[in-house]
């Protein structure tokens, strides 16, 4: 069904799964795409944890709590901040006005106190940290958001607004490395119960600029990211489907987090994209979910 030779390859796909809405990357979701991607995510809940909290957030979070957790050290290029029209009815109107006049409204925005969330578990550091001192079990949340980074692209796994689904570790060092080492162990059983061919890789995040690229080399080398990595049709280069990472100490110290007797809890994440996820089977399976493998068909309960 895939044509590798052809200039975007997964142009018909994309044509059934999305329909445009007038920006790069930000689409209006088809039935038949939306009916797998909420399977998906019933099979994702099927793995979770039974001590999990289960918490979703809205596609906007606090730009207080998003400035402190440091996310303008390492993406600003990423980041997309919630501006508004502030004043009174007549400075609100007169903006509002100057467009029908011709004239940019946008210079009368002023930015609010909200950002689009560019990571689902953000918000859950600040939000745990208030509970008081970390348990000796720690905490496991299970959280989602539709995420937004600038990034316009067309490509089909590289959109502005996504979806993304995370499970959320906090506690001792111990426990979130064992948490991650067992996600990672996972991983690959994931992907082969849903008939996607893939690789585990150490990865590293886009951080921003020249200083970025320090940031990058460090964060492989202390081996602090791995992706699940999925090619979507024989050959291509493969997209990173989910993410694990390890954040050691950072959120603990930002946010106070830490147990009774005063040790800084860490905490790490396991992401699942669920847009690149839902994508993939398309692409690898066709787009007929009725005459996908067998054991996909099970896990999504088809
Ligand atoms: P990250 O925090 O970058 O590891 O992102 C977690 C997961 O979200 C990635 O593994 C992807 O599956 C997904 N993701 C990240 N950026 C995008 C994007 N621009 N479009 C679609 N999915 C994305
Ligand atoms: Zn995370």
């Amino acid at each position: 069904m895939i044509d590798p030779a052809a200039a975007d390859p997964l142009e018909p796909i994309g044509a059934a799964l999305f329909r445009p809405i007038g920006a790069p990357g930000v689409y209006a979701r088809t039935g038949l795409y939306v009916d797998v991607m909420q399977r998906l995510d019933a099979y994702v809940s099927g793995m979770r944890d039974a001590s999990a909290e289960v918490l979703r957030f809205p596609p906007v979070m606090s730009r207080a709590q998003l400035e402190k957790s440091g996310y303008l050290k390492s993406f600003p290029n990423l980041l997309g901040c919630v501006c508004a029209l502030h004043g009174t009815e007549t400075e609100i109107r007169a903006a509002a006005e100057s467009y029908e006049s011709g004239g940019d409204w946008t210079r009368s925005l002023a930015p609010s106190d909200l950002v689009l969330s560019p990571a689902a578990c953000y918000p859950v550091y600040p939000l745990a940290a208030e509970r008081g001192p970390v348990p000796q079990d720690g905490w496991i949340f299970d959280v989602a958001a539709d995420c937004f980074r600038r990034e316009p692209s067309g490509a089909l796994d590289r959109l502005q607004s996504f979806r993304m689904r995370e499970f959320v570790r906090i506690g001792t060092p111990q426990s979130v490395q064992g948490f991650r080492e067992e996600w990672l162990g996972r991983a690959p059983g994931i992907a082969e119960e849903l008939g996607l061919p893939c690789g585990v890789e150490v990865a590293s995040d886009p951080f921003f600029g020249r200083t970025g690229q320090v940031m990058a080399v460090s964060q492989r080398l202390q081996s602090l990211k791995f992706e699940l990595l999925i090619p979507y049709h024989p050959g291509a280069a493969p997209t990173a489907c989910m993410s694990f990472n390890y954040h050691r100490e950072h959120f603990g110290t930002t946010w106070g987090l830490q147990s009774a007797d005063g040790d800084v809890a860490h905490t790490g994440c396991v992401a699942f994209g669920m847009d690149r996820l839902t994508v993939a089977l398309f692409c690898v399976h066709g787009l007929d979910p009725s005459r996908w493998p067998a054991s996909a068909r099970h896990a999504l309960a088809l």
